[in-house]
């Protein structure tokens, strides 16, 4: 099923992410991941594409999984900075033989170590390259606080509008820990001109390094009450897991409350906290859905 006819049926939609296991680990170690999610009825489940490129295959064979075999529709990202035209052509091919209708067009992070193919400069070019060459529903990815190489977020905001502007169906946002960045967004992109359906993605912190390293791969910035939870329960993990499950549904309720289309949960393929954050919400789901 095409995403889009998700947001037609109906108001919030729920959606996990997942990552493909490390190249030297099997592919089963996902299963575990998976089974656990299943029982928590997702909207649909994206699978994350390696960075530059890498372990591309494992999104393919994941996502087809969850199609296959737990009947859940899947997103399959796809990056391009790295790829040429042909290497696009034959990842949509293996998508269509498995019968994988949803793509998220990304460009990917630059990266020194592996040299950029110029076939593709921004993931709008990729949009407009998968659009011609099937019958796939595309989704973008968007950033509530700007994206980190622009120069400011109106700057973003008028590349994305391109770039939805091309084919996208609906935007899956970058994680973000202050609510009020995200409805300034959702401002700025209907003023823009931006009607698609935009999900608000959210991450549980569970531990302190991961925070670190989001911060840093982000640039999202911590407001005073995270930072205070981090400071008070940053050396003990389990209280630090409570408080960033507590945190992230507080996040969700009021996003929901607000009249926000979907909510895209990023699993780290903890199903725990998941499952946690699922029980939390659910009757808000259910209420907001009726
Ligand atoms: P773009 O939309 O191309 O934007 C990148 C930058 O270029 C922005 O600053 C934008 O303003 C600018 N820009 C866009 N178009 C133009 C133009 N025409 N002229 C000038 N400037 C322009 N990375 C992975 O490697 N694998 C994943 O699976 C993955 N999943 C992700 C999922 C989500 C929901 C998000 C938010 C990000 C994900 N990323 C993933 C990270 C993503 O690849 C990086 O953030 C990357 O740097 C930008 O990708 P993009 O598709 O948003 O790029």
């Amino acid at each position: 099923m095409k995403l889009c006819k998700l947001f037609d049926e109906k108001k919030v939609v729920f959606s996990f992410e997942i990552f493909p296991p490390k190249k030297t680990s099997s592919i089963e170690t996902v299963y575990n991941t998976l089974d656990a999610l299943k029982g928590l009825h997702p909207d649909y489940i994206s699978v994350t594409y390696g960075a530059g490129g890498a372990g591309s295959g494992k999104t393919c064979e994941i996502a087809t999984l969850i199609k296959g075999k737990y009947h859940i529709e899947p997103l399959a990202h796809l990056t391009c900075i790295n790829a040429t035209r042909e290497q696009i052509l034959a990842e949509l091919e293996a998508f269509k033989k498995s019968g994988i209708e949803n793509i998220l067009a990304l460009r990917g992070d630059r990266n020194p170590e592996i040299p950029a193919c110029y076939d593709f400069a921004y993931a709008g070019e990729l949009v407009e390259f998968i659009a011609q060459h099937g019958d796939y529903n595309i989704v973008g990815a968007c950033y509530p606080e700007g994206h980190p190489e622009c120069n400011s977020l109106e700057e973003d905001i008028t590349h994305l509008k391109d770039k939805v502007d091309k084919g996208v169906s609906h935007l899956n946002s970058q994680l973000f820990f202050d609510n009020n960045d995200f409805y300034r967004f959702l401002e700025l992109t209907q003023k823009a001109g931006i009607f698609v359906p935009i999900q608000a993605g959210i991450m549980p912190v569970t531990n302190s390094r991961q925070i670190e390293r989001m911060v840093s791969l982000t640039g999202a910035k911590l407001p005073s009450k995270f930072s205070k939870i981090m400071a008070r329960y940053g050396d003990n993990p389990e209280a630090l897991r409570d408080a960033g499950i507590a945190y992230a549904t507080e996040q969700i309720v009021d996003l929901i409350a607000s009249g926000v289309r979907g909510i895209h949960l990023y699993t780290m393929n903890l199903p725990y906290v998941a499952q946690r954050i699922s029980t939390n919400i659910s009757s808000i789901l259910q209420t907001s859905n009726q």
